[in-house]
């Protein structure tokens, strides 16, 4: 089939990378994710089936779509998971997950058959207290086990990690050396602003920060940039002789926007053309009048802005405060 350009922005961007949320159900209450009076969830009918799923993903492979992460809310803990990972395994993509890693124990046979080979896992603490109060619930050897259990078991494995200032930066080299021994991939993600989530920039701590901390502790000529890949969010590096690597995700202080290849699917069937932006276009009403929604993507990803949904400067973005955006756990991150 030929491949159009309705996945190409007006700034030139190609849109190979579909994020679809499975669910907006979670078995963790993440603060920076999850309002603390919890989230109006989207009535079940709104939510897309697994064959609409489907169809809408095969639209954009059609149109040029690479690879897709499953995410959500946390994607495991919707009823027919396995089944839609399954489906999916079929398009010619690279598919992938991110996960809390709560239940993923579960899913490894499943996720070989599948040919998932990497998937990101959250821990925000390496302390079990912590990790109870940012999550809100106790599951903290469960997370840390399982992501032991994917790395030994052959698995891709990166570690996604919030950083929030006075409550985990003081374990930055603590995730760093968990690196040593274990083949994982940590990365450390500047806290962002989504509706709810109690964001203050002086919560935040920054790519600046990070390397700084790094740089205190270890010698400069241990710590090695590693190349970034065209359309990587991160700036990879590895300490020497260590079997892991880590990055900073620098959303906020470092914007990547020039070679984003994203785009989100909401579990409802929305489009979002960026993570910031407050306006969506619905993919699901059409779909299930039976119209085609190839225009609807290509006027959504037309109207994708060049940086951050328009917030181009720090001060516009901290004006905003999330206040405008859905709730990080109803977009899938
Ligand atoms: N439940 C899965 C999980 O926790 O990995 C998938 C969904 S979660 C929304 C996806 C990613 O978004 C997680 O790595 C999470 O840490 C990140 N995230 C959520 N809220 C965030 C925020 N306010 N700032 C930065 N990252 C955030
Ligand atoms: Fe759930 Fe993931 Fe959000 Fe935590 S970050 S509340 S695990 S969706």
């Amino acid at each position: 089939m030929t491949k159009s350009n309705i996945l190409t922005d007006t700034f030139g961007r190609k849109h190979n990378y579909l994020r679809i949320s499975l669910t907006e159900r979670c078995n963790l209450r993440c603060t920076y994710c999850m309002p603390a009076d919890g989230i109006q969830l989207s009535p079940k009918d709104h939510i897309m089936t697994y064959e609409e799923i489907f169809t809408i993903a095969k639209q954009f492979v059609d149109h040029g779509v690479t690879k897709i992460r499953l995410t959500g809310g946390e994607p495991l803990v919707r009823k027919d998971a396995a089944q839609i990972i399954e489906k999916l395994s079929s398009l010619p993509v690279q598919l992938t997950l991110t996960t809390n890693g709560v239940i993923v124990d579960k899913f490894i046979e499943l996720f070989k058959k599948c040919g998932i080979k990497t998937l990101n896992v959250s821990l925000d603490s390496l302390d079990s207290q912590k990790n109870k109060e940012i999550t809100r619930r106790q599951y903290f050897k469960k997370v840390y086990n399982n992501i032991i259990l994917l790395v030994n078991q052959g698995f891709n494995v990166k570690v996604n990690c919030v950083l929030m200032k006075g409550f985990n930066d003081n374990e930055i080299i603590d995730f760093i050396n968990l690196s040593k021994d274990l083949p994982l991939h940590v990365r450390f993600i500047e806290f962002m602003p989504f509706d709810g989530n109690q964001w203050k920039m002086d919560k935040l701590v920054s790519l600046k920060e990070i390397l700084s901390e790094v740089h205190s502790n270890f010698k400069k000529e241990d710590i090695i940039k590693l190349e970034d890949a065209p359309n990587d969010t991160t700036k990879s590096y590895q300490i020497k002789n260590y079997q892991g690597t880590f990055a900073i995700i620098s959303s906020v202080t470092n914007p990547f926007c020039d070679g984003c290849n994203r785009v989100r699917l909401t579990a409802n069937g929305q489009i979002k053309n960026c993570l910031f932006s407050s306006s969506e276009s619905d993919l699901l009403t059409p779909l299930r009048k039976g119209k085609s929604i190839a225009p609807i993507i290509e006027k959504a990803v037309k109207a994708k802005f060049k940086i951050r949904s328009g917030m181009d400067t720090l001060d516009k973005f901290k004006r905003i405060d999330g206040h405008n955006n859905r709730s990080m756990i109803t977009i899938g991150g």
